[in-house]
This record gives structure tokens, C-alpha cells and sequence, in this order.
């Protein structure tokens, strides 16, 4: 087998962290957010193993995502899909039996005009100013469905990931105001920092999706989160860069003195971000070892001095798992573990285990 960068996905942690949120949501339970590609780690596999571990509802950004998961979980489990309603989703929604998540008032009136034959969820905009009805438009919506009543009311915190932030009260607030006037419908609002917050901003139904793969930082993240996914890519050739040489392109690394450096085969045409250069790490065993150089399309240079033995052409470096802590490794690349893992590519072979 010839060797290319490869994920292994770790289902069995997925679903050990979905239990882990499963518990610290309150009696609504947590539903678990496979969009894009689920954070990267694959829709139908991570669906598949959810649902099989009892989770019975799941959301995506998109309808055609939502088919994906329809078709590896089967029937029962209910898909809400954030995106909005459009014509032109009314057929999928129909066949593969999807929830569109109704964003507007123009998608309450897309959805009256269909024959009404799936359901529908409401998003209410609490503070993001993204998508969902204003809280000034919610009588109206109400009037217009008359007798048709939402599976589920959601709303979406904009600050969750600070415990001190005023914000979060606000929009729970705000929330349960609109939540008066659709009595007796289940309710949705924290997603994953959102569990680590009071248990009233944790009521309902919740939508971890960052914390399912391992993700998340600061003091709303639980412990016992467990990496999603280990990615890992080989190297290629072992090499000494000698003192005062440069490496890479525009020579934006000298090195002090003599280096051991090893290429790897990983590179922004895999989804691994250029930012890393010069800041990010792998590890070669227990060894971090430190990007050296611009990060290429294909390729990444580390120092692997500290690790001698090990720096082998075949051996495999770990960028992403329980050595190299994806947050670890997203801040060294002036980013979120959500862009990490959501950006790799299809050259990144998946393989999957329990
Ligand atoms: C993506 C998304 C989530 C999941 O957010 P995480 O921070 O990954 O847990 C929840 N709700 C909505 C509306 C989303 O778009």
C-alpha cells in the first residue's frame, strides 16, 4: 500500500463524547450536529455510529446532508436541516424525510405553499443576527401557521464559550419569550460550549457538534473529551540542513546549526493550513517536533533532532489526536479546531475504527 496522510476516525470516541454531552444536557438529551462532512470526519460513518449508540436526532446545514445521514441512519431518527427552505428543497425534504429548519418569514410562507407533508422547526435569532425569525416577527409567524406547529424551537448563543458574558442570559432570555408563544413545542438553544453553562441555558433538546470530535477549549470544555480522529502522514526522506542554510520556499527559515529535518507528506492541498508554518508541531512519538519553514502543497518540514531514532522515511507523524491536541495545534495556526478538521481535504484517506 502506498502511503498518503490518512485520518484515523476514532467512532468509538465520537460516541463516548456524545454520551458525555448526552448527560450534562438536561432531560431533552443531546442531539449531535453532523454538518460538513461531520466536522471532517465523515457524515455516514459518524451518523451510522450515533444513532446506533441511541441518538435519534441529528442537524446539517444542508438538504443533500441531510440524505446522506437519512440513508446511513434509516428511518426513525429525526434531521433537521439550519439552512433555510427553499422550493427547490421541498422534494428532498419529502422523500428522505428532513425537518428544514424555517429561518424566515418568506420560508414559513415557502413551506404553507407546499402540500405540508414533512414537518417543519422554527429558529427564532436571539443575538447573532445571522439566520431565524426577529423576536419582533414571531406573533406574525404564529398567525400565519395558525394550527401548524413547529417540531422544534431553536435558537443559537453567540457567546457561549464565555461563562461571564451577559450575552448568554440576554438570548436565553429573549428566548423564552418567544417560546411563550408556541406552547408545548420542544426546544433547542446550547450547542457544544453551551453545556458547560448554567443548567437553564442547557433546557431542551441540545446540538453539541465541536465537542463530538474532541474539540473545544477553555472552561466550558467537560473532561474525558477524547479525540476524534488521529491524523497522521509519513515521512518521505530524513535529511541534515546544514547551519546558515534556509528551508522551504521563500526562505523563510535559517537554521542555527546543524538540523535534522525530516519532509512529511501533509500540505495545504490536504486541508492542513499554510498559517501553521513556522509555528505548528508533529509529533514523532512522544517527541513534538516543530515546523520548520513555509508549509507546501504537499509537503511540510519539521525538526526531528530531538528525535532521532524514530525519524525514519515510512514512519508516521501525528499533526492531530491525543498527542497533538487539535486545539493546541489550531491556535499555533491562528485558528479554531473547527477549521482544522473541517478543512481536510479528500486526499486525506479516512479509516475508521470503533
Ligand atoms: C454548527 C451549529 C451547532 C454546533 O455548534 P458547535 O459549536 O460545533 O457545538 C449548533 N447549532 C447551530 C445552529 C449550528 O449552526
Amino acid at each position: 500500500m502506498s502511503l498518503r496522510p490518512r485520518a484515523c476516525v476514532h467512532l468509538g470516541n465520537i460516541v463516548g463524547n456524545w454520551r458525555l454531552y448526552d448527560r450534562l444536557s438536561g432531560p431533552g438529551g443531546a442531539g449531535a450536529v453532523v454538518k460538513a462532512n461531520a466536522y471532517g470526519h465523515g457524515t455516514a460513518e459518524v451518523s451510522r455510529a450515533l444513532a446506533g449508540a441511541g441518538c435519534s436526532h441529528f442537524f446539517v446545514a444542508y438538504a443533500f446532508e441531510g440524505e446522506m445521514v437519512r440513508r446511513a441512519v434509516g428511518p426513525g431518527p429525526e434531521i433537521y436541516v439550519f439552512g433555510g427552505f427553499m422550493p427547490e428543497d421541498a422534494p428532498l425534504c419529502r422523500e428522505a424525510g428532513l425537518t428544514p429548519v424555517l429561518n424566515s418569514l418568506e420560508n414559513i410562507d415557502t413551506w404553507l405553499a407546499t402540500e405540508r407533508s414533512f414537518p417543519f422547526a422554527l429558529h427564532v435569532d436571539t443575538g447573532m443576527n445571522r439566520l431565524g425569525l426577529r423576536l419582533d416577527e414571531v406573533g406574525d409567524a404564529q398567525r400565519r401557521l395558525g394550527e401548524h406547529k413547529p417540531m422544534l424551537l431553536l435558537s443559537h448563543f453567540a457567546c457561549a464559550d464565555d461563562p461571564d458574558s451577559d450575552m448568554n442570559t440576554a438570548q436565553s432570555n429573549s428566548f423564552a419569550e418567544a417560546c411563550v408563544q408556541f406552547p408545548g413545542v420542544a426546544i433547542s438553544l446550547a450547542n457544544t460550549a453551551g453545556h458547560g453553562l448554567r443548567a437553564e441555558m442547557r433546557r431542551g433538546l441540545t446540538r453539541p457538534g465541536l465537542g463530538l470530535y474532541g474539540g473545544g477549549s477553555g472552561p466550558t470544555r467537560p473532561e474525558g473529551l477524547k479525540p476524534g480522529m488521529t491524523l497522521e502522514a509519513p515521512i518521505l526522506q530524513v535529511r541534515t540542513g546544514r547551519a546558515g542554510e534556509t528551508v522551504g520556499y521563500g526562505a523563510s527559515a535559517r537554521l542555527e546549526h546543524d538540523t535534522l529535518l525530516a519532509t512529511v507528506g501533509l500540505g495545504y492541498g490536504d486541508g492542513f493550513l499554510r498559517s501553521a508554518g513556522n509555528s505548528g508541531f508533529g509529533y514523532l512519538g512522544e517527541t513534538c517536533c516543530p515546523i520548520v519553514g513555509r508549509i507546501s502543497m504537499d509537503l511540510i518540514t519539521l525538526d526531528v533532532s530531538a528525535a532521532v531514532p524514530l525519524a525514519k522515511p515510512g514512519a508516521w507523524v501525528e499533526f492531530i489526536g491525543a498527542r497533538a491536541d487539535l486545539e493546541r495545534q489550531a491556535v499555533a495556526a491562528g485558528t479554531l479546531g473547527y477549521e482544522l478538521t473541517t478543512g481536510l481535504g479528500s486526499r486525506v484517506e479516512r479509516i475508521y475504527e470503533d
